[in-house]
């Protein structure tokens, strides 16, 4: 097999030149591993991932107490006899975990990622049938000698989930180092879809469940330079218009040309948004571009959590279709009517708001605008971290956005993190995501870097046209709107750098070379500054275009204050309430923090309440916490009443500490929540 292998290296190598990408696309991502997190924020949690969450993951994926994935393809391979285990999009889950090993190894280079990746490459390459077709619950059945499996008989299936992860997988781990093992095996299988695809039914195509295969098969056009692959995925678009009894559960009733709302399962949602993106990015097709803007615009101004989460509903029924009951369609962790965000049964799969961010991150690279950039990174901040928990080996699958003791309603998703869940996509999209991220802290364009996130971070990368840069940044955020650019390498060229000046942020100012000031001490302004302030209301790029020097030094204060909010009235579900967001950070409140007995709910601050930021470095790994003076009154028992007469309360003082969103539920089981209730005055 191995000699088999080296040929099939030595037919591909060309491979490695890669198509050139996005022609559509105003906004270029930076190479893997030209962007790193250094230290603070991101750089913990990109080392907590890479030493604990992406070496336990990948224990419990080669073991078999919980469920099947490793040992799933070691059957089809002949390397091991028993039968398929799992759930079907379980051979997903590892390409997922394979994508973010390489991720990390591009950064973080190790034996132990490379030696366990090579192994796990043989064993599925070794289980890929000739023709190219691999998905290990058909693979498995027909070796056992099941003669109904066969490919593409189940929608639900997830064959082509499994195959876009395997695809957008081999593109990362080839980016990562150099080889094409992986690569090679997701071409095979993608020459496969090549050919099944050539002439098929709508039928066929409606196995497109979750799809991250319009992602993936872009991956590989872009990464090998096949137009066939391109024009596979245009195929697969068009497929989806063809299919007459679609449901809004996987948005396919109507053409996705003619959708003008967020709808049907979040995570199947979020993947086609994302993957309509990136096909608009590489065709200029503007039947693609028409329904993103107005989804986009539905879910942020009507659907979306102040978390960033997505998909409000466990399960319903769709809004969309529904005058005509023949047209019902079930769904389920979907978004629902307009303004419905329930707090306590909130959906909000980790997935879907991983999702959030791969569309978002779509967006801001087909247009240069910053609004999709704040988006995700609210929701990287606190929907998506919220999954993990802070020793990096529990998860959740649903991120509600208040706890109560006891549950209203019995749920099906645990209220405490677990190491396992029955469907465990999420913990292996967590690492992926967070293994990738400084990928999404800065972007190119002709001449210009664009600086997306805040966090402590170099960029070492040569900008086309310009020459070599290396930049460093230095803060604290998100805990400090501070931020501090060492231009440490600059080419002799003008070029800019874009300073995304987020949404919240309403006091923003930027110097240029002055003296670098001591931590927390306003800095003394100098001759040669070039100072910007303003009062933001909408998310901007701002643009400092010069020929820069070597030690040119950049100073952006964002002017992170605490903010109370408020939703749109029409959010039933937290009418005279307000949520507490500093800089990005979403804060909750937990029963822990409050005096034995006293419930979140208890709780009413007063829109004047004057919140004071303090960081606490022993408390949940080190962040910052919010402590300000607010009230509590006793709710007395309320069991066997829907309503009861009003009855006066005395408020109590309290001093009330708000923690980050993202670290909830990391002191044992309790209450929490996002919003509170608020006293009018
Ligand atoms: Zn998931």
């Amino acid at each position: 097999m191995k000699r088999l292998l080296t040929g099939f290296l030595i037919a591909t190598a060309w491979i490695a030149s890669g198509a050139e990408p996005r022609h559509f696309a105003k906004v270029q991502s930076f190479a893997l591993g030209e962007a790193r997190w250094t230290s603070g924020f991101w750089a913990e949690r990109f080392e907590l991932c890479r030493t604990n969450t992406l070496p336990a993951l990948g224990r419990l994926m080669e073991g078999t107490n919980y469920s099947q994935f490793f040992r799933n393809f070691e059957i089809a391979a002949g390397f091991a006899e028993g039968r398929y285990r799992g759930a079907p999009f379980n051979d997903g889950e590892l390409y997922k975990l394979m994508q973010a090993a390489s991720a990390a190894y591009a950064v973080s280079p190790s034996d132990y990622f490379r030696q366990n990746l090579d192994r796990a490459i043989e064993v599925i390459a070794k289980a890929q049938r000739a023709d190219g077709y691999i998905h290990t619950p058909v693979l498995v059945a027909q070796r056992n000698g099941d003669t109904n499996a066969v490919p593409f008989k189940d929608r639900n299936n997830f064959e082509m989930y499994n195959l876009g992860h395997l695809m957008t997988a081999a593109c990362v781990h080839h980016q990562a180092t150099g080889e094409t093992n992986l690569l090679g095996v997701a071409i095979k299988a993608a020459d496969f879809l090549c050919r099944t695809f050539a002439d098929t039914t709508p039928e066929v195509a409606r196995s497109s469940i979750c799809p991250s295969h319009y992602m993936g098969i872009i991956d590989l056009y872009r990464e090998t330079g096949d137009a066939r692959y391109l024009e596979l995925a245009k195929k697969f678009f068009a497929l989806r218009s063809e299919i007459k009894d679609g449901g809004d559960d996987n948005q396919d009733r109507i053409p996705f040309g003619q959708q003008t709302n967020a709808m049907g399962h979040a995570v199947r949602a979020n993947y086609l948004y994302a993957g309509a993106t990136d096909l608009f990015m590489e065709t200029g097709d503007t039947n693609l571009w028409r329904p993103l803007e107005p989804i986009w615009r539905n879910l942020t101004e009507q659907k979306m959590y102040i978390t960033g989460g997505c998909g409000a509903l466990y399960d319903g029924a769709s809004p969309y279709g529904s005058k005509d009951q023949k047209n019902i369609t079930r769904t389920h962790q979907a978004y629902g009517h307009n303004y419905e965000l329930p707090n306590t049964t909130a959906h909000n799969e980790t997935c879907a708001n991983i999702g959030n961010v791969l569309w978002n991150w779509r967006m801001f690279l087909a247009t240069g605008e910053a609004r999709f950039v704040d988006v995700l990174e609210l929701a990287l901040h606190n929907s998506v971290l919220s999954g993990v928990s802070l020793d990096g080996t529990n998860f959740f699958y649903t991120n509600p956005l208040r706890v109560t003791d006891p549950l209203p309603t019995e749920l099906r998703w645990s209220r405490e993190r677990e190491p396992f869940v029955s469907s465990f996509c999420c913990p292996p999209n967590l690492v992926r995501t967070i293994a990738g991220s400084a990928q999404f802290a800065y972007a190119k364009s002709a001449e210009t870097i664009w600086v997306n996130l805040y966090g402590a971070s170099q960029l070492e990368a040569e900008l086309p046209g310009v020459g070599k840069i290396k930049l460093v940044q230095e803060t604290e955020y998100p805990w400090s709107g501070r931020v501090h650019i060492n231009i440490q390498s600059a080419p002799e060229k003008e070029f800019a750098l874009k300073l995304r000046f987020p949404g919240w942020a309403n006091d923003t100012q930027v110097r240029v070379n002055l003296r670098p000031s001591a931590r927390g001490r306003e800095p003394a302004p100098s001759s040669n500054e070039l100072s910007q302030s303003r009062l933001t209301s909408a998310a901007t790029y701002h643009e400092i275009r010069r020929i820069w020097k070597s030690g040119d030094i950049v100073d952006l204060d964002l002017g992170m204050k605490t903010q109370l909010l408020e939703a749109n009235p029409l959010v039933e579900e937290t009418l005279g309430q307000i949520a507490v967001r500093r800089g990005p950070i979403v804060y909750c409140l937990e029963s822990v923090d409050l005096p034995k007995g006293v419930k979140p709910l208890d709780v009413f601050i007063s829109p004047s309440i004057q919140f004071r930021a303090r960081y606490d470095q022993r408390l949940l790994g080190g962040v910052a916490l919010l402590e300000g003076p607010a009230f509590m009154r006793t709710n007395s028992d309320w069991t066997g009443r829907l309503y009861r007469e009003r009855q006066p309360v005395q408020p109590t003082p309290l001093q009330l500490r708000l923690v980050p969103y993202s670290v909830w539920a990391n002191r044992g089981p309790g209450e929490m929540s996002v919003w509170l209730p608020c006293s009018q005055r």
